[in-house]
């Protein structure tokens, strides 16, 4: 837990991007607080929040930052990425159109943040099978032509949420040690 008294061993700071309504709040709500909402509106405004874990015997406090709808905009700014040591790169695997602006968001992340940010690709809403509008393996592909680690996730069913930070912060922690 986030107990006031424990000791933190390290902080690593993670953003999360992509497309507006691709999933990226909920990715997070389910993260930080294992909750799930339809309603969109629900998270906005807030800039980040925090999980404290274990990883290999240390306290890893994630610090998970959101965009609160600046994606609409294309106005993410410098200071998003500001330390950031990893990245999650979101599309809906229903909706074409958010997996083919990854290397418009993949080139937006090397040109502002750390060269040597861990940066997992995430297709989210993996429930909804029936209006798959992109095939695993094409997101896979590309996954391995960049260097990025790849997963399909359900922040509906909580499906592979955890396993994807949990491959963010895992990386981070080995590069650092
Ligand atoms: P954001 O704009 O990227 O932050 O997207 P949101 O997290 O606000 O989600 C947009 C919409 O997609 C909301 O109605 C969510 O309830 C819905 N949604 C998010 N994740 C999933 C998922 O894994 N499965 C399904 N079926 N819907 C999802
Ligand atoms: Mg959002």
């Amino acid at each position: 837990g986030d107990g006031a008294n424990q000791k933190i061993d390290y902080v690593f700071k993670v953003v999360l991007i992509g497309d507006s309504a691709v999933g990226k709040s909920q990715i997070l709500a389910r993260f930080a607080r294992n909750e799930f909402s339809l309603d969109s509106k629900s998270t906005i405004g807030v800039e980040f929040q925090t999980r404290t874990l274990l990883i290999h015997h240390k306290t890893v406090k994630a610090q998970i930052w959101d965009t609160a709808g600046q994606e609409r905009y294309r106005a993410v700014t410098s200071a998003y990425y500001r330390g950031a040591v990893g990245a999650m790169l979101v599309y809906d695997i229903t909706k074409r159109q958010t997996f083919d602006h990854i290397p418009r968001w993949l080139e937006e992340l090397r040109n502002h943040a750390d060269k040597n940010i861990v940066i997992i690709l995430i297709g989210n809403k993996c429930d909804l099978e029936d209006q798959r509008d992109v095939p695993t393996e094409d997101a896979k592909e590309f996954a391995e032509k960049e260097g990025l680690f790849f997963l399909e996730t359900s922040a509906l069913e909580a499906t592979n949420v955890e396993t994807a930070f949990m491959t963010v912060l895992t990386e981070i922690y080995n590069i650092v040690n």
